[in-house]
């Protein structure tokens, strides 16, 4: 049997388009299946820095710029409670704890040129991207879902749908990018349910909203805003779309959501309402889309590469989305994984070995990611203490910048590890009555 292309990527998301993008580049004969037809909607609106190396390097970045996405030159938090509460030592405290901000000009970082990123319409982005990596070879099939790939020939096989019907397509290598759907996570039974997070998101888009209602900067209308809203473990997320459409979700448990038996409408507005000055913004405004939900969403996968596949972007992993984290590692996940795919090509083997050092880098970075987000619900006064404190700063918005692939631990991590042990084991800690109820199992996470 012939192989009718070298890779075969399910899902053209931006893993999947970004892989192309190098793959075609380095000569290799790709195709990307897409179950959808482009543009099609897509929750994970806000960019970080890590992407920019990499729309660089694909060469996507002139055309992502000349969409004219907002740009995005910080993030800003914001809380309902005034925790003017004593600061245990931290220094650079020049206020409470009711909003902070990071400018991610306040630090340099490799490859990246510019001193903003971008708020995106995915529709939009994710289609400029797939035609990119079209426009540098690869060949693009829409509207054909991928079922079972069978491993069990001399080359992987694609059972690629299209409608009722049904194709086989031999390739030589397969690369999973096919998001939260996990085509191969799925078959393979590779799929791991996270244990703490059991998170639950509904969200829409609404014009006109005023995005200074809850800033406490009015300069900062277009950064991202976290607010913080006074339920456990729930925030709401303001991404600026367009000059006047302004995306809005809420985040909370899982659990929580039930209690309002999957009335998405009543949970929305009952949790926005936790914040009065959010409510009446959000009333004075226009909803332009349905409610969207997503659930389930937090993973890992006991193995992300294996002979003739990888598994990459939201396939491979998925953390919660508080830090904006996702386009960024589906981006560099792709980045790496290409790196190997390449080597391997060239030298005609497609064992699992070879895919090592993407996998490493790859678990490495996104365990930063996931044990930074982890700390932050388990003690969410430590994050603003640590982007005021002029000690962490800087380390804390290596990682809000999304630059965790380099081999060194951050060291804020390892101080805020050492700072929630600390105040769990103490009960008369000032902070110990501000412990979320996410608590992560002693032994780190698998991935
Ligand atoms: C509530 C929430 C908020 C988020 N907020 C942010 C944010 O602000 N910033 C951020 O960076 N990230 C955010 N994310 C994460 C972000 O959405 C993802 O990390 C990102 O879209 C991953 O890209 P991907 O290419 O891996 O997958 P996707 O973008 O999901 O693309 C996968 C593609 O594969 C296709 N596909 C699936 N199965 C098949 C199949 N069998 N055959 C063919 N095609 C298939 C799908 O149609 C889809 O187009 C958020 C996520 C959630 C849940």
């Amino acid at each position: 049997m012939d192989a009718e292309f070298d890779i075969g990527i399910i899902g053209g998301g931006p893993a999947g388009s970004t892989a192309a993008s190098y793959l075609a580049k380095a000569g290799l004969k790709v195709a990307v299946f897409e179950a959808e037809t482009f543009p099609r909607e897509h929750v994970g609106e806000s960019l970080v820095p890590a992407t920019t190396p990499v729309l660089i390097e694909t060469g996507a970045m002139p055309k992502v710029e000349a969409a004219n996405f907002p740009k995005k030159f910080g993030a800003a938090w914001t809380s309902a409670e005034d925790r003017n509460i004593d600061h245990n030592g931290f220094r650079g405290l020049t206020h409470d704890f009711r909003a902070a901000e990071i400018l991610f000009n306040e630090r340099d970082q490799d490859g990246v040129d510019r001193d903003y990123t971008f708020h995106v319409d995915r529709g939009k982005f994710d289609q400029i991207l797939l035609q990119h990596a079209e426009s540098l070879g690869a060949k693009v099939f829409h509207g054909i879902r991928i079922g079972k790939v069978d491993f069990d020939g001399e080359m992987p096989v694609l059972e690629a749908k299209i409608g009722s019907k049904s194709v086989d397509i031999p390739v030589r290598m397969v690369v999973d990018a096919s998001g939260r759907q996990t085509r191969l996570g799925n078959q393979l039974k590779f799929k791991v349910p996270d244990p703490i997070f059991n998170q639950y998101a509904v969200h829409s888009w609404f014009d006109n909203f005023d995005r200074k209602a809850l800033a406490v900067n009015k300069d900062q209308a277009d950064y991202i805003f976290i607010h913080f809203l006074p339920v456990t473990d729930t925030w709401v997320w303001q991404i600026p779309i367009t000059d006047t459409i302004t995306s809005i979700g809420v985040v909370s448990q899982k659990k929580r959501f039930q209690e309002f038996a999957g009335d998405r409408e009543k949970f929305f507005w009952d949790t926005v309402a936790s914040r009065p000055e959010l409510l009446d913004a959000l009333k004075n405004s226009d909803q332009v889309r349905p409610f969207k939900t997503e659930g389930d969403y937090s993973y890992g996968m006991s193995q992300i590469a294996g002979d003739n596949f990888v598994l990459i972007g939201d396939a491979a992993r998925f953390v919660d989305p508080i830090f904006s984290s996702g386009v960024s590692v589906a981006l560099n996940s792709a980045r790496l994984a290409c790196k190997d795919i390449i080597a391997a090509a060239e030298a005609g083997d497609f064992k699992k070995e070879r895919f090592g050092t993407y996998e490493r880098k790859l678990r490495k970075g996104v365990s930063n990611w996931y044990e930074f987000i982890q700390i932050y619900y388990r003690l969410n006064i430590l994050f603003t203490a640590f982007v005021q404190d002029d000690r962490y700063r800087l380390d804390v918005l290596k990682m809000l910048q999304g630059d965790v692939y380099d081999d060194e631990e951050p060291k804020a991590l390892a101080a805020m590890r050492e700072i929630v042990k600390a105040v769990e084991d103490d009960p008369t800690h000032l902070w110990h009555p501000y412990l979320g109820s996410l608590k992560a199992p002693s032994a780190k996470p698998q991935f």
